[in-house]
């Protein structure tokens, strides 16, 4: 088959785990008889730089007619100085917003391999973990009313958090569908107890749930789901939650897997259409030096080919070739531990990648 697909390599380390995650795309293509026509395009502070705005429309217009998108990551001191509005983060925004990209997807998983990194009690994690966080990207707070007034507490300010039936009902049933492809368990999140959004987000999603009467629905208030992700987190398959608390809980899950080098993650529209990109930023602090993990990126591709381009066999492939390179025992530096044992090699970001390609 004949995929096309927008890469938005992006700043600091960006293009170079874009090149790697290429490689890897490359390798699946020769294996099984595809073509990947890749269109680069431009966002972030190269964009800036070019044409002087963050996200140029040529390539929302393109990401618009590609199959899907793969991103790498935006940003750099360079640009920090900028208002909010012309920043390289404001393409962030602004492909969600064009694209339509309702749903946040994030896998939380532990490899076996990486077990020792995880800041959590062996025995808590014993048996491995697999979480996916589906969080809501386009509503809420984030994206509610907000503004100052004065009271008579003095100057004060606002933001409020609505959402509508049929924005929690789509992403309920993201979450719902994904279960029926994994362990068959959703727990959503909210504040029920005390928020009326909350009240109309957990009626939704009950509603939602007597469609799928193989899925078992488990309900969290907020404060709890954060404890419980320490305490228990095994007992968790698919999240379901809102904007703000999935922001939250989802950087408070990745921490249980290790290194931020390993995270991927997609968003996704209605439809099959999403953009994959890496949960890292640009690192510039490591940018150009050959250290940077190019894994988040090449499993973010793994993702795009499983929901996006429906070749399960090909991303569970090269879902395989990552955890080969870390069972062989190599590591990019942030997977260096200091008190490692065994035999571990490091690896730089160029190797890594051609590693990966290989074991495809
Ligand atoms: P960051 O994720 O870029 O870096 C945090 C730390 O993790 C750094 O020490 C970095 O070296 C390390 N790191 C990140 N990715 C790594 C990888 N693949 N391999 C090895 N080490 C890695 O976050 P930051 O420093 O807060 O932000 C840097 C820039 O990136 C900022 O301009 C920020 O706005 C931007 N940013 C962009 C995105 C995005 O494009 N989606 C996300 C977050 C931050």
């Amino acid at each position: 088959m004949n995929y096309n697909i927008a890469v938005i390599p992006g700043d600091g380390i960006g293009p170079e785990v874009i090149n790697e995650t290429l490689k890897v795309l490359d390798r699946v293509a020769e294996k099984y008889g595809h073509r990947f026509g890749y269109q680069k395009l431009l966002a972030g502070g190269s964009a800036i730089d070019s044409t002087g705005v963050p996200l140029p429309a040529d390539t929302v217009s393109a990401c618009r007619s590609s199959d899907a998108v793969l991103l790498g990551a935006v940003g750099g001191w360079k640009w920090d100085t900028l208002p909010g509005d012309k920043r390289p983060e404001a393409a962030l925004l602004g492909l969600r917003k064009a694209l339509g990209l309702f749903a946040n997807i994030r896998p939380a998983m532990l490899f076996d391999e990486l077990a020792s990194a995880c800041p959590l009690k062996p025995e808590i994690t014993e048996g491995g973990l697999d979480i996916v966080i589906v969080r809501e990207l386009t509503g809420g707070i984030y994206f509610g009313e907000k503004g100052t007034k004065e009271t008579d507490m003095g100057h004060a300010a606002y933001d409020v958090e609505l959402y509508s039936e049929k924005e929690v009902r789509r992403i309920a049933v993201t979450a719902f569908e994904m279960a029926m492809k994994r362990g068959r368990k959703v727990t959503s999140v909210d504040k029920a107890n005390v928020l009326e959004s909350s009240r109309l987000w957990r009626r939704v999603v009950a509603e939602v749930a007597e469609d799928y009467p193989q899925v078992i629905l488990d309900n969290l208030y907020v404060d709890n789901a954060a404890m419980q992700l320490v305490r228990a987190p095994r007992q968790f398959d698919v999240i379901v939650t809102s904007n703000i608390f999935g922001d939250i809980l989802s950087d408070e899950a990745s921490q249980i897997t290790g290194s931020i080098g390993m995270l991927p993650s997609a968003s996704l529209a209605e439809g099959n259409f999403g953009m994959y990109e890496p949960v890292h930023g640009s690192a510039p602090d490591i940018a150009g030096q050959d250290k940077a993990n190019p894994m988040a990126t090449v499993l973010s591709a793994a993702m795009m080919l499983r929901y996006t381009l429906g070749l399960s066999k090909e991303a569970d492939d090269v879902e395989n070739a990552v955890r080969s390179v870390l069972r062989e025992g190599c590591r990019t530096p942030d997977l260096l531990e200091e008190n490692r044992t065994g035999d571990i090699r490091t690896i730089g970001t160029e190797e890594a990648g051609t590693m990966i390609a290989a074991r495809i």
